[in-house]
């Protein structure tokens, strides 16, 4: 007989962010409603769901920490969820609003953070602060890779993604590359998941789904500067999302 495992109760968290990673969950439509066959939604600022006591299975949580309201959020989240998933680029590797770290002193004060309480002295990620138990990269995420692990995680594995860059399905799509046209690509030493999505409309991949763990940034590096990048160009580049102040990079 099927052994009834219950639901999972999962919540969706924004930090500062676009909550375009909620969003796109939200994109899976007709699997989104199948899939409240076997969750259930206690948080979720978009769904108008708040039960802030609850103990929680899974914790899906966008956004980069910029101010102390989003550290005191994030520790509060941690406490209460069995598992942690960091969701999109913003979470992960700092992303869009890490481009502030970046910056030099002088255009960071031109640029006020009105809408952060204290802000922090840089941007990060959510694994600098609390344990994250796993990382859904993406600026979105893929909203089938976000299934693909619910459906996992609900019945008691640990989610495993494959670990290549983006040119091995830039390849499996027969793209033509990029590289060989002198156009400065990341998809080298980028995460693949995303269908070689860019790379697919003939658009450079900026990394948006963080570096692998073997990036040869070196050789890369030394490419695009036969290309005739500039030194600040290629910083600009390879820091688009990946801007984690604890993270030396040598950019
Ligand atoms: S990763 Fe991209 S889509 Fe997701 S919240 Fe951040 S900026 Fe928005
Ligand atoms: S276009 Fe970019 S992602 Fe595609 S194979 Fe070339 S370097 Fe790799
Ligand atoms: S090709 Fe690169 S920048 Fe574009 S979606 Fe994929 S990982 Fe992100």
């Amino acid at each position: 007989m099927k052994k009834n495992i219950g639901k999972t109760r999962i919540g969706f968290f924004s930090l500062s962010c676009c909550e375009g990673c909620e969003l796109a969950v939200l994109e899976l439509n007709r699997d989104f409603v199948n899939a409240l066959g076997f969750v259930e939604i206690l948080e979720s600022r978009i769904l108008r769901e708040k039960n802030p006591e609850q103990e929680l299975g899974i914790a899906f949580v966008e956004g980069s920490i910029v101010g102390k309201d989003d550290l005191e959020k994030i520790q509060k989240i941690r406490q209460r969820s069995k598992f942690l998933v960091a969701m999109g680029a913003c979470a992960t590797i700092a992303g869009i609003p890490g481009i502030r770290n970046s910056l030099p002193e002088k255009t960071k004060s031109a640029l006020p953070l009105h809408a952060v309480k204290k802000p922090l002295a840089a941007v990060h990620r959510l694994s600098d602060f609390v344990k994250v138990d796993f990382e859904l990269q993406g600026c979105a995420i893929n909203e089938k890779e976000f299934l693909k692990i619910l459906v996992q995680l609900h019945h008691g594995f640990f989610p495993r993604l494959e670990e290549v860059p983006v040119c091995k399905e830039c390849k499996e799509k027969e793209n033509p590359c990029l590289l060989l046209k002198g156009i400065a690509c990341l998809g080298p030493v980028t995460y693949a998941g995303c269908d070689a999505l860019c790379p697919g409309v003939k658009a450079q991949c900026i990394g948006c789904r963080g570096f692998t763990k073997d990036a040869n940034f070196a050789s890369l590096k030394s490419m695009f500067k036969e290309f005739g990048l500039k030194g600040n160009e290629i910083k600009n580049l390879f820091t688009y999302f990946n801007n984690n102040p604890f993270e030396k990079g040598g950019f």
